[in-house]
């Protein structure tokens, strides 16, 4: 535990000196060099591609796959996340994810929450790996005995440095005997990018807790953000996805920009990912709209006790027409009418689509005459 009477944890040196020396070489040395120099087009390319191959292996593999068990993937698959992860230099991956798990378990909670928001910017980005803050939980997988299990993340934990040498030294060497240009691709595809990739993913612990919109709910610091989204391959909708973290999506509009996301899918048509898991819809729908009750209810001032009790009344009959429209839909999903058909007169495929898409309706317009509600009241309250 860390309080401001204790004196400072010891300070971690290998981390401070890979963070400063990389950040250092990428804000000098790498734009020195291209001015000098100059940067060829195919190690812009090399640049981008490895950018999305370290960051995607971080997201797909070590968050959402080992970390949160999201869905299920292919040892080939799985062999890629794990050199990608050691590219991106972020620990193994049953390090990482023994981290996260305590995250998410212990969210916000400034002594068991390992990048804690609520001690700021700095410390959630960077700060809580410049000391040693949790040192007794360093060693102590007993929070991913699971992963354990799967001999690729064994064999990447036991082969961390080795292969984290091999990826982030090693390939841009190669690219660079390739292309003939060992110093620019060492510079541009080895220190910048790992620059971007480490700090990319540091958003997600310190903005995606601080900037955006609580739309799910507001138990927690995490938010919902388009931004972040597009810089850390669709992570941005921390506030769901601390929800629901055992979705395989982030973001859950087709609209939504969540590559990682995209890239599950694509891999589950061609059997390299299985069993993707997802929230129920209705789970998601009441969340949405309790988390729009709750502010609604908080702004409507408590002296006008007859607009809070509409305001009740509406929510309750909202939230009753969303269960039936669900359970109906469930029904139809389910094909349950089948089921009992020779038993008793059930509705027919058909007739239960129609039910469901009457349910629905009834509720989305419901939906909408409750937000015009809850506008009404902002505007009378702001006036
Ligand atoms: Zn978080
Ligand atoms: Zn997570």
């Amino acid at each position: 535990m860390t309080t401001s009477e204790n004196p400072k944890p010891k300070i971690i040196w290998l981390n401070t000196l890979l963070f400063t020396i990389t950040f250092l070489i990428t804000v000098i040395a790498v734009p020195w060099y291209g001015i000098v120099h100059g940067y060829s087009f195919g190690l812009w390319l090399a640049l981008v591609a490895t950018i999305g191959f370290a960051g995607i292996s971080i997201t797909a593999g070590y968050h959402r796959l080992w970390a949160h068990r999201a869905y299920d993937a292919h040892r080939s698959l799985r062999i890629l996340f794990a050199l990608g992860g050691a590219l991106a230099v972020q620990n193994s991956a049953l390090h990482w994810s023994s981290d996260h798990r305590e995250h998410h378990k212990h969210v916000d909670d400034n002594d068991k929450d390992p990048y804690s928001a609520k001690r700021g910017f700095w410390y959630s980005h960077i700060g809580w790996m410049l000391r040693e803050y949790q040192a007794s939980r360093y060693s102590d997988y007993n929070n991913v005995k699971d992963l354990q299990q799967d001999p690729v993340v064994m064999w990447q934990h036991r082969n961390y440095l080795l292969l984290t040498l091999l990826t982030t030294i090693g390939w841009p060497v190669a690219l660079g005997l390739l292309i003939g240009d060992v110093w620019g691709a060492v510079l541009l595809v080895g220190v910048a990018r790992l620059v971007i990739n480490h700090h990319t993913t540091f958003f997600i612990n310190s903005l995606a807790h601080i900037w955006g919109k609580q739309t799910y709910t507001d138990r927690n610091t995490a938010r919902d953000n388009g931004v972040l989204a597009f810089l850390t391959f669709g992570e941005g909708y921390h506030n769901y996805h601390h929800i629901f973290s055992a979705d395989y999506r982030n973001g859950i509009r087709w609209w939504h920009f969540d590559p990682t996301k995209w890239l599950i899918r694509v891999c589950s048509w061609f059997g390299l990912t299985r069993n993707l898991r997802r929230t129920n819809g209705y789970q998601v729908e009441k969340a949405r709209l309790e988390m729009q009750f709750k502010r609604a209810k908080a702004r409507v001032a408590t002296a006008n006790e007859t607009a809070v009790q509409k305001l009740h009344d509406e929510f309750d009959e909202l939230m009753q027409r969303l269960r039936a429209y669900y359970q109906a839909r469930k029904q139809l999903l389910d094909g349950k009418a089948k089921a009992f058909a020779e038993h008793m007169h059930v509705p027919t495929r058909e007739e239960m689509q129609v039910k469901v898409d009457e349910l629905r309706a009834a509720f989305e317009e419901h939906k909408r005459a409750f937000r015009q509600m809850l506008r009404q009241q902002l505007t009378q309250h702001v006036s």
